[in-house]
């Protein structure tokens, strides 16, 4: 079995962002530049953030945090959110959602500028990503995608599975892998006979939050497994949605977590906030 570590794959991602942003900090004057939006102190954003705001600095860019009071009134909010989507020293922006219940957040995501909206939220990208044109897809996706390219695991004609269907990674994800000739069936928490047709999958990914639901009985023999799911165990320790132990001896390849997709999708945001920047690099 073969581990598909993400962080190689970050690296690469980082090798190619560090040879163009010579050229695109000449033409800006300046460094591209990345804001991080959010509301109240929930440890999985502000884990998040961190993690973001490290890997845009080592790729020599910048990123600055913004935050709100949990209960931040919706006039106060968008009035802000719209100065920062102005702002024309602000190249991107990544709002940690969901956003608190006082919030319109379908209103303030319709007001994005797509061209700042590095991790494809906004209605504009999310339609360019289903007619299959320019425009940012979300970052865990594409991260997804390019874990794949990089270890050199062709999807043209392979049966994928996609467990899960939100429109943060399952939807969009099986648009990026229709894109490259996959064969995509996408299940989900009303799926019949789950185990039944996961093992049909050539590639499986399971992308839902719950720890280690995905064990051998899942997937079928020499199958590459791809472990998007972030979770926390019964111990308080970080795991995937896959069994990685009971998996090991059948699949072909599986993605550890931590290290694994999670570790390619800060690389990813790094890199759209670098395209976002200069759009002639699209
Ligand atoms: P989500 O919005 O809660 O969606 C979960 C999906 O899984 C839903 O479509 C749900 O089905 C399905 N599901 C839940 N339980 C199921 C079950 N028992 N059997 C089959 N399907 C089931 O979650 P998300 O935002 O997509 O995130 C999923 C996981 O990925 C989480 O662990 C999250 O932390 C992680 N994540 C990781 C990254 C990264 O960078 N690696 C980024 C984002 C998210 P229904 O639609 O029928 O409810």
């Amino acid at each position: 079995m073969r581990e598909l570590n993400g962080r190689p794959v970050a690296e690469a991602i980082g090798e190619e962002i560090k040879e163009k942003l010579p050229g695109v900090e000449m033409m800006l004057g300046r460094k591209p530049k990345l804001a991080v939006i959010r509301c109240g102190e929930k440890p999985e954003d502000l884990s998040y953030e961190r993690n973001a705001i490290r890997r845009i600095r080592e790729f020599g860019m910048e990123a600055e945090s913004i935050v709100f009071p949990e209960d931040v009134n919706d006039n106060i909010f968008q009035r802000a959110f719209g100065k920062i989507n102005e702002d024309k020293r602000t190249d991107g922006i990544l709002l940690m959602r969901p956003l608190p219940p006082q919030l319109n957040e379908g209103f303030i995501i319709s007001c994005m500028d797509s061209e700042k909206d590095v991790d494809g939220i906004s209605p504009v990208n999310a339609a360019g990503l289903y007619l299959g044109t320019d425009g940012f897809a979300p970052c865990t996706a594409q991260a997804v995608v390019e874990l794949l390219k990089y270890y050199k695991i062709s999807l043209a004609g392979k049966n994928v599975g996609i467990i899960g269907r939100s429109n943060v990674v399952g939807k969009p994800l099986s648009m990026l892998l229709l894109k490259e000739d996959a064969t995509v069936t996408i299940c989900h928490s009303r799926t019949a006979e789950l185990q039944k047709v996961s093992r049909r999958a050539d590639i499986l990914i399971s992308a839902i939050g719950r720890p280690r639901m995905i064990n051998s009985d899942y997937i079928k023999r020499s199958c590459v497994v791809i472990d998007v799911g972030i979770n926390t165990d019964r111990d308080g320790k970080l795991c995937g949605d896959v069994d990685f132990e009971d998996c090991r001896l059948k699949a072909s390849a599986i993605t550890p977590v931590p290290g694994g997709v999670g570790a390619v999708t800060t690389a990813v945001l790094a890199k759209h906030l670098l395209l976002a920047a200069n759009r002639d690099l699209l």
